[in-house]
C-alpha cells in the first residue's frame, strides 16, 4: 500500500508470536524472543481495545491487513510505529500483570495505545516533514490518553496526565524553550524534536482545544482531516482548515499561539464585586526583562461560588487583560478549572484565601494539582516565598490523590538537591508532619475492595516517607517486609514492592547491593530488570557507588538502559561529585556505546550537581564537548541547573532562620 518509507520494517531474529486475535477484524500478535512469550496477555488485551477504540474514533477501519507488536530486546526509543509491524522496548510491551505495579502497567497501555493511534496519525496520513512532527506525536499522545481512559476509567488517566503537562510547563518556562513547531533544515535538529514539548505540549494544547471546542466537534474535525490527506502528507495548517471547516471556529488564530509561539502564559486574576479581573504576561522561571509583551489565546474555563449557587464560565482571553461579570459577587473561584489549561494561575490574596477557607472542598483533585504544582513553580521563581509554598503543604495533610502526591513529593526531592544535611533534615520534618498521617490512613497492607489508585498511593507513601522524610521506623519496618517478601513473593503487594526496594537502597550497604545486582540479572521481568537496575544508583557508599558506574559501561547493562543507570547516579546528592568526574572520564567511551538520542536524556542528570563550582564545571564542559544530536536540550539542563542554584539561598536562609 502507498506509504512513507521510514514507516517499513523487516524484522530478523528468533522470535515467537502469539496466537493472533482478531482486533475489529485484523489478526494481532505480540513477537518476542523465546521464553518471554508469557508477558503479552496484558499487551494483547490493550493492542484489541486501543485499535478497536481508534477505529471508531476516527471512523476510519486500520488501514493494514495484520498488526504485530514486536518487543525488542535492545531498543534505544520506547517505540516505533512502524506499519503493521510495531517495535517496542521490553518494559514498555512485555508484562506480568500479577506482580507488575499499577504504574508499570499503566506504561505498556500507553505505549501500545500510542503506536496503535500512529497507525491513523503519522501512518495513513503521514507529516510533510519534520517541522510538523508534533502532528504526528502531539497527536498520537492525545489519542493514547483517550483510549487508556476509554479502557480503564478507574485508572482516571486524564489526572495523571497533569504529570506530563507539568514536565512540560517545566522546560516551556525556561528560556531555552522553543515553539512547538519550527523550521527543521539539518536532521539534528529533527532528531531534536523528540521531547516533551512535541509529545506532551503539543498534547496539552490539542486537550485544551477539544475542551473547547467540545469533544464531539473536535472528533469530526480529526475524523475530516483523516478523510482529506488519507495515503497523503500534510501541514499544520491543514488540520487547522478540517477543523475550522467543521465547527466553524476561528481555531488557526487561537492554536497558532500556542504552536508557533515558546512559553506559555502566567493568568493574574482578581475580583473587584461582580467583575473578575483576568490579565497574562509569560511565565519564566529566570526573569530578565527580555521578552517583551507576548500574548496567547487563552481559553480560561473559571467555577465561582455564588450566593446563587456554583457557575462556570469560559472566557477566551486574548488580549493582556480582560474581565468576566457574574450575576453575584464569588465567595471563591477556581480558574482553569478542569485543569486542562497549558498556563499558569496567580490568585490576589483574597481569592487565594476565599480558596484556603473552605478548605480544599472546592477543588477535584486535578485542579489541587495545579494549585500545589502551580506554587512550587511560583517558588523557583521567586514569585512566591518558601514559607508561602510551605504553608501550603501544612494544608495538604488530608490529601489522598495519588498525582497531588507525586507533585509534593518530586517538589521536595529536588529541594533536597539543593539544601545542605541539616537544612534537609528540617525540611524532612516538615514532610514528615504531612506524610505520617497519611500513611496511617492507608496503612500497610491492601483493603479488601481498594481501588488500584489506592494501593499505588500507598506505595509512593511509604517510599517518601522512608527517603524524603527519612524515618527511621518506616525504614526498619522496609526491611523486615522485603525479608518476607524474599521467603514469599506474595507476602506483600506489588505495589508496595519498589517503595521497599527504593528505601533499602537509600539505607543500605553492601549485602543489599549483592543481593539487587543478583536480582537484575536474573529479572523474570523487563520491570523486575530496571526495578533493581536503578536501585543500584541509590547507595550512598563509595565503593558502592563505584561499583554502580563501572555498570554504566562494562556492557553488563543493555546500551537502552545504560544512559539511564548514569542519569540516576548523577542525580543521587552522594555520588553526584564522583558521577560527574566519572562521566568527563568516559564521555568519549559512553558516546561510542550508547544510542546518540540518550545522551541529551542522560545529562538530563546535571540537573543534581547544584552547587556553584559544579555548575561552572558543567558549563565548561560542555562548551568544549557540544552534543551530536539534543544541544537544544543540554541547554534546558543548563538553565534548569541554574534555576535551582538561583533559589538555592532563598531557601538556605529560610531554613537556617
Ligand atoms: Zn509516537
Amino acid at each position: 500500500m502507498k506509504m512513507s518509507t521510514y514507516l517499513v520494517a523487516f524484522i530478523v531474529g528468533d522470535f515467537e508470536a502469539t496466537a493472533p486475535v482478531a482486533a475489529d477484524g485484523v489478526p494481532l500478535r505480540v513477537l518476542a524472543v523465546p521464553g518471554k512469550k508469557r508477558l503479552a496477555d496484558f499487551a494483547v488485551a490493550i493492542g484489541k481495545a486501543s485499535l478497536e477504540h481508534f477505529s471508531r474514533y476516527y471512523g476510519i477501519a486500520y488501514p493494514g491487513d495484520k498488526l504485530d507488536l514486536v518487543a525488542i530486546p535492545d531498543f534505544s526509543s520506547g517505540a516505533m510505529e512502524n506499519l503493521g509491524a510495531i517495535t517496542f522496548r521490553e518494559t514498555a510491551l512485555l508484562v506480568d500483570p500479577e506482580t507488575a505495579t499499577r504504574a508499570e502497567l499503566e506504561r505498556v497501555a500507553d505505549v501500545v495505545s500510542h503506536e496503535n493511534a500512529h497507525m491513523w496519525f503519522g501512518d495513513l496520513v503521514t507529516m510533510r516533514w519534520w517541522n510538523g512532527l508534533w502532528l504526528n506525536e502531539a497527536f498520537a499522545t492525545l489519542m493514547e490518553m483517550l483510549a487508556v481512559d476509554a479502557w480503564k476509567p478507574e485508572w482516571r488517566r486524564w489526572d495523571s496526565f497533569a504529570v506530563s503537562r507539568a514536565a512540560a510547563m517545566q522546560i516551556d518556562g525556561l528560556k531555552s524553550t522553543r515553539p512547538i513547531e519550527f523550521p527543521v533544515e539539518k536532521p539534528e535538529e529533527a532528531a531534536g524534536m523528540f521531547d516533551v514539548l512535541t509529545y506532551e505540549k503539543g498534547a496539552s494544547v490539542l486537550r485544551m482545544l477539544e475542551q473547547y471546542l467540545g469533544a464531539a466537534k473536535f472528533r469530526d474535525g480529526i475524523r475530516l482531516y483523516l478523510r482529506k490527506h488519507a495515503y497523503g502528507n500534510a501541514e499544520t495548517t491543514d488540520l487547522w482548515d478540517a477543523l475550522e471547516e467543521s465547527t466553524q471556529e476561528p481555531v488557526r488564530a487561537l492554536m497558532d499561539t500556542w504552536i508557533f509561539q515558546p512559553g506559555y502564559p502566567l493568568i493574574s486574576v482578581e475580583r473587584s464585586g461582580r467583575i473578575l479581573r483576568m490579565s497574562q504576561q509569560i511565565f519564566r522561571y529566570l526573569q530578565d526583562g527580555s521578552d517583551g509583551e507576548r500574548r496567547w489565546h487563552v481559553p480560561v474555563f473559571v467555577r465561582a461560588g455564588t450566593k446563587a449557587g456554583v457557575v462556570n464560565q469560559t472566557l477566551l482571553l486574548t488580549e493582556t487583560e480582560q474581565e468576566i461579570e457574574l450575576d453575584q459577587p464569588a465567595d471563591w473561584v477556581v480558574v482553569n478549572a478542569g485543569a486542562h489549561g497549558f498556563y499558569r494561575v496567580r490568585y490576589s490574596q483574597e481569592l487565594l484565601a476565599g480558596l484556603h477557607h473552605g478548605g480544599m472542598g472546592h477543588l477535584s483533585a486535578v485542579e489541587r494539582f495545579g494549585l500545589v504544582n502551580d506554587a512550587f513553580a511560583a517558588t523557583l521563581a521567586g514569585i512566591v516565598s518558601p514559607a508561602d509554598y510551605l504553608a501550603l503543604i501544612d494544608q495538604m495533610a488530608g490529601e489522598t490523590d495519588v498525582n497531588v502526591w507525586t507533585a509534593m513529593n518530586a517538589s521536595f526531592h529536588q529541594l533536597q538537591r539543593i539544601l545542605d544535611d541539616a537544612q534537609c533534615e528540617r525540611l524532612a520534618d516538615r514532610l514528615e508532619a504531612v506524610l505520617s498521617p497519611a500513611v496511617a490512613r492507608l496503612g500497610w497492607t491492601v483493603r479488601p475492595g481498594e481501588g488500584e489508585l489506592e494501593s499505588q498511593l500507598r506505595g509512593d507513601l511509604i517510599g517518601a516517607l522512608g527517603i524524603l522524610a527519612n524515618d527511621g521506623a518506616t525504614q526498619d519496618r522496609a526491611r523486615v517486609l522485603f525479608a518476607d517478601y524474599e521467603k514469599n513473593s506474595e507476602a506483600v503487594d506489588r505495589n508496595v514492592i519498589p517503595a521497599l526496594v527504593a528505601i533499602l537502597s537509600h539505607t543500605g550497604g553492601t549485602t543489599e547491593f549483592n543481593k539487587f545486582l543478583a536480582r537484575f540479572e536474573k529479572a523474570q521481568t523487563p520491570q523486575e530488570e530496571t526495578r533493581y537496575l536503578f536501585a543500584l544508583a541509590n547507595f550512598a557508599d563509595a565503593k558502592l557507588i563505584e561499583r554502580a558506574l563501572e555498570l554504566t559501561i562494562s556492557g553488563a547493562v543493555r546500551t537502552q538502559n545504560a544512559p539511564y543507570l548514569m542519569r540516576a547516579i548523577l542525580l543521587n546528592k552522594h555520588a553526584r561529585d564522583r558521577a560527574w568526574s566519572f562521566l568527563k572520564l568516559h564521555w568519549s567511551d559512553m558516546n561510542r556505546q550508547y544510542p546518540d538520542n540518550t545522551i541529551p536524556r542522560m545529562c538530563d542528570g546535571i540537573i543534581g550537581l547544584v552547587t556553584p563550582e559544579l555548575e561552572k564545571d558543567v558549563r565548561n564542559f560542555f562548551s568544549a564537548h557540544p552534543v551530536k544530536q539534543g544541544s537544544k536540550q543540554i541547554e534546558q539542563h543548563l538553565e534548569r541547573l541554574r534555576v535551582s542554584v538561583a533559589c538555592q539561598e532563598r531557601w538556605r536562609s529560610f531554613l537556617r532562620g
